[in-house]
Parts: structure tokens; sequence; C-alpha cells
């Protein structure tokens, strides 16, 4: 059966080409807003971080309708991928649809979904966004996307992509440049015609495979999927398979999506992107089969949590000025909850009732929960990310993780220079237009504070991604403490901690607006022509020369700030301070 009724379509974007905009003009025509009524969130990132670091971590979905047809929209995970969400993602959908500026064209950030998209053989549609710009290359960007389309060696099919040309801000899509233009309707069309419709059996036993969890206080949890075969009811009695292992629970309420929200509904089908609720146990990668004749689904990948983190009520004195959650209580309450959908990451208790061991994928995975915790107001400590070792067959084992990376050419030698020095073992290198794909092999301790490092040496140029590799026996030495101290730095003002105690290299000043300044004492005999031009040098200098007369201080430059750089800095027995207005290092401490 082919349901012509559907479509499933993941979008892929880099921040700022206009995802948002594009969604919702596709919702504006297709009447699921009435004329008077506004947009009133704009939901596809609704996160304000993911905004910031130019990725997107939630994946939503949205449907519009079209002639009759229901188009599910699911949004897909930037350049970071925690623990194989893009592949889960990419498995709902039977297409993409890139969106590329019209000026801009496509960025190195959206090449790692779309090399996994045209992998899983998904039909391409190209979307050339505000074409209405003064300085729009249309025509240039159109080849730049087939170039790289060459370059991720998508197939004959996928290389005679469709291209649409679209003002995203005025509503309009034309298929040709030299049409006119005067709404959504080309696109519209071209959604229905080139994504291939879901296909499968639907009167068959259910299969449903869980890909996101999403959770609602009045609800619970929510277990989101495409309907691979049969139907799927309220109350329906089902099968969950996870592996080996199968448990009968009972399904509570059925939900489509219409627009932005979620509807109950009676009956779903195949090839339906469903959502229900009433199991509280589900995991992300388990199959939901009918209760007769049980049948799961091949098996998505999870990645295991290589790196863990203490994370601590604040009890520093400064502790409670500004936060609205400070106790145990609380910080407790948001990690279980968070571990509800975030499949990657574990929470484990602690010796101490104050503090919760957190495990995720790397550091950007936990670095986004903190910021995303400091942001609803929670006040905490976290302590050093460090390595999970594990004992196999008595031997100590430490994991590696397998690093792509893309840059141009002429940052080769200080990447594999850095990386050499972090133990990573180079394994595939390849040479593509302008610029070099490697593969690596690496400890995952290697990779810690490694992104910060990558994002300075190929001036934000290059594009990392890692997926877990496997355990190996611990060779290695644990890497050296960085001697020095970290001050903080609040609003320019004050260094309250830590001035004194500088005496040697490795300082770093963190402010809780942007942008932040880091300045590093570089030696006993350092001058102040060593001095980078700084707008904040000279009291920074000033500060610096009255705390230890003989050394000097080089300042680079302004750098936004990043809780991986600021980790990339820390000791061991150093904590940063997290509170709702800002991330502070504490405790001034030399080896
Ligand atoms: P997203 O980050 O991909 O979701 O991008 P947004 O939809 O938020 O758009 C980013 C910026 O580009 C906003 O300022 C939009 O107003 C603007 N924008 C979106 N579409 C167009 C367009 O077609 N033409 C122009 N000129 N600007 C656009």
């Amino acid at each position: 059966m082919i349901r012509e009724d559907i479509r499933n379509v993941a979008i892929i974007a880099h921040v700022d080409h206009g995802k948002t905009t594009l969604v919702d003009a596709l919702l504006k025509q297709s009447h699921i807003f009435r004329e008077n009524e506004k947009v009133a969130e704009r939901v596809m990132d609704s996160n304000d971080l993911e905004r910031e670091r130019g990725i997107t971590i939630l994946s939503k979905n949205t449907a519009v309708m079209h002639n009759g047809v229901k188009i599910n929209i699911v949004d897909t995970p930037g350049h970071a991928d925690f623990g194989g969400e893009v592949e889960r993602v990419l498995n709902m959908v039977d297409g993409v649809l890139l969106l590329v500026d019209a000026f801009e064209g496509p960025m190195p950030q959206t090449k790692y979904v779309l090399r996994k998209a045209l992998e899983q053989k998904l039909k391409p549609i190209v979307v050339i966004n505000k074409i209405d710009r003064p300085d729009q290359r249309v025509h240039e960007v159109e080849d730049e996307v087939l170039e790289l389309f060459m370059e991720l060696e998508a197939d004959d099919d996928q290389l005679d992509f469709p291209v649409v040309y679209a003002s995203a801000r005025d509503g309009i899509a034309k298929a040709s440049m030299d049409d006119e233009g005067k709404d959504m309707q080309p696109l519209f069309e071209v959604l229905l015609k080139e994504i291939p419709a879901p296909q499968g059996d639907i009167d068959g036993p259910l299969q449903f495979m869980v890909t996101t969890l999403d959770y609602d206080d009045y609800v619970g949890k929510i277990a989101v999927g495409r309907i691979v075969r049969g139907r799927m009811k309220p109350n329906q009695q089902v099968v969950i398979m996870n592996g080996e292992s199968t448990r009968k629970a009972k399904l509570g309420r059925v939900y489509t999506y219409n627009g932005l929200n979620r509807v109950e509904t009676d009956e779903m089908a195949m090839g339906d992107i469903t959502a229900f609720v009433g199991i509280e146990d589900i995991n992300i990668g388990e199959t939901v089969a009918d209760a007769e004749h049980p049948e799961a689904l091949p098996a998505l990948t999870i990645d295991e949590p290589t790196l863990s983190m203490v994370f601590s009520v604040n009890n520093s004195p400064f502790a409670g000025r500004e936060g609205d959650y400070v106790t145990s209580r609380h910080l407790r309450d948001r990690l279980f909850k968070e571990v509800e959908t975030n499949v990657s990451m574990k929470v484990e208790e602690t010796e101490s009732p104050d503090a919760f061991k957190v495990s995720g994928r790397g550091e950007l995975h936990l670095a986004v929960l903190i910021e995303t915790m400091r942001r609803e107001g929670y006040e905490l400590q976290v302590g050093k990310p460090r390595v999970i070792y594990k004992r196999i067959n008595d031997q100590l084992c430490e994991p590696l993780e397998y690093l792509t990376i893309d840059v141009p050419q002429e940052f080769m030698g200080t990447v594999m220079e850095n990386l050499g020095a972090r133990k990573a073992e180079l394994i595939n290198m390849n040479e593509l237009a302008g610029y070099l794909r490697m593969e690596f092999i690496i400890p995952a301790r290697g990779l810690i504070g490694f992104r910060a490092q990558f994002l300075t040496s190929t001036k934000g140029n290059g594009i990392m991604n890692h997926v877990f590799h496997g355990y190996a026996p611990f060779k290695g030495e644990i890497p050296g403490r960085t001697r020095g101290a970290l001050v903080a730095f609040e609003d320019g003002e004050t260094t309250p901690y830590g001035l004194n105690s500088i005496q040697d290299r490795g300082t770093l000043f963190i402010g809780p607006n942007e942008p932040v300044y880091t300045g590093r004492v570089i030696g006993e005999n350092a001058r102040e022509s060593d001095m980078d031009v700084n707008p904040c040098k000279k009291k920074h200098v000033t500060n610096m020369r009255s705390s230890s007369s003989d050394e000097a201080v080089r300042l680079v430059p302004p750098r936004i700030f990043s809780l991986e750089q600021a980790l990339e800095w820390i000791n061991d027995d150093e904590l940063v301070e997290v509170t709702p207005k800002s991330i502070r290092m504490r405790k001034a401490i030399l080896d």
C-alpha cells in the first residue's frame, strides 16, 4: 500500500538560512492559522541556546496540509551528533529538504547531516532561500550545491535534484528564477511530486520505532516515531521489544501532528509520524509491536556515554543569590528528568547527597545541558570532565572515538599536530574539493578540550564529528595538568579570585558577557611587547604585573565564550560555578 496522503521530509539548514521563516510560510499557506492570527511562537528552534551555538539540539515535528496531503516536516540536529540522533531522525523520513541561503551558499556545518541523508538514499530537494537579497548569487550557489553533492558521492538520481527558489520572508517560492512568484505553491508541488509517499503493509501487525522522546508535565513521557507497519490505536495492547527482551504494555493516547501542535487521534497507520503516551519506561530505539505477532525492527544505535562530570549543589559563599533552584532535591529532580528524554545521557547518585555524576557523549553534550540549566535558573557547580574507564577482563580500558574532520587544506598541519599530541591515529585521508576529510581513532580523553582548540586553530572553518568506536586497553598516561590559576572576572570590573596567586603560565579570564578575554602568563622573561593588542589589555596587564612583577601577559583576541574552551583550561580540582547570570571559575589552584 502507498500512502499518497502523506509525505515525510526532514529539513536541513544552516542556522539563519531561514528554516523557521520557511516553515512559518508553509504553515501560513496551508491555512493552519486564521488570517488574523500570527504565528506566535517560532517553534522549529525555540531553544535560543540552539540559535547561539548554531546547532539544533532537539528534533521537532511540524505538519502542513496541502491538497489533502499531510506533509510532516522533521527538524534535523545540526552538526553535533549526540549518540546517533541524526540517523534516527533520518530514519523517519523519505526525503530531505536542503535549505541554502542565496548569498552564503551551502555551509560546512550542514554537511554531516546531508552526508548521512545521501548515504541513506533519501531524495533531496534543494531550496535556495533569500533570493530577494540584493547580493544573491543564486546560480553560483546552485553550482556549489551540485559540487557538494558530488563530493558527498550522491547517486545519479540524487544529483538530479529539483531546485526551488524562495523568499521565505515574502512567502514566495518558484520553480524557475524567471517565474513571477506569488506564493509557496510551487514548493508544495515539488514536495508532493518528489518525496516518495510512504509505502508498506498497512494491515499487517504493528511495528513502530521509537525515534525521539519528549516530556510534558501533564501527559508524561511522549514517544515519537514512524509507524512502519500496521495501525496504532489509543489503549492498544502492545509488546515493547528491545533486543532479545520483550515486555507487555498498553498505549495511552495517540497523537498526530497538525501545524505546530500534537493532536489526539483515534487511529494512525503505516507511514504516519505518530506520538503516544502512557508507557513511562519506553526508550529510544525500542520497537512497539503487535501483541499477537510481535516482530522487532532492526536496532538503532545509541552510543555509550564516554565522559562524566560531577554536578553538585553550589556551596560557595555566593550561592543562592541568583538562582531559583539551589537544593539537592531540585538538582536531582532536574537531572533525572533530563535522562528521561536525553538517551545518551546517564545520571548516578554519588556518596554525597549533594552531588550527582552525569555521563554523556562528550563535552558539548554536557555543556549544552549545563547551559540549559543555567538559563532555567539553576545554580550549581560542575567538576572537570572525566573519561569513563572500564575494567574488561581485569584490564583497564578506555573509550575510543571515531573522529571525522573536514578542513581546508591550509589547516591540515595544525590539525595533525594538535591531534598527534592528543594520541589520535590517522586512519584515512581524502582530498575533496578544496579541503581534506581526515578520519582518526582517538582516545576519548584526547578529545577533551579539542573542540575549542579546533575551532580556534581552523578559524571556524572546520567541522568535526565523532561517534563511539569501542573500548581498548588503556596505554597512555593521564594528560598533564596545566599549572595556573583561573580567575573570575565579573562584568569587566573586578577580579574576585586568585589574582595574587598567579605564579606561572595559564590564566583564564571569563566574563559573563561577551566578548570574553583570555589571557595567559607566558613565562618569566616575557616582556610587554609580547602582548597582543586587546581592549582590556591595560587593565589585565596592570593587575597581573602588580601580582607578579617579572611576568608578562599575552592576551589573545576576544573570543566568544564557550564552556568547552573554559574546561580545557581547568585543573581537576577546580570547579566551575554555574549561576543563572554567569559561569565563573572558582578556586585558583596551583600544582
Ligand atoms: P533559521 O535560523 O534557519 O530558522 O532562520 P530564520 O528563519 O530565523 O531566519 C534568519 C534570518 O533571515 C531572519 O532575520 C529572517 O527574517 C531572515 N530571512 C528568512 N528568510 C528570508 C528571505 O527569504 N529573505 C530575506 N531577505 N531574509 C530572510
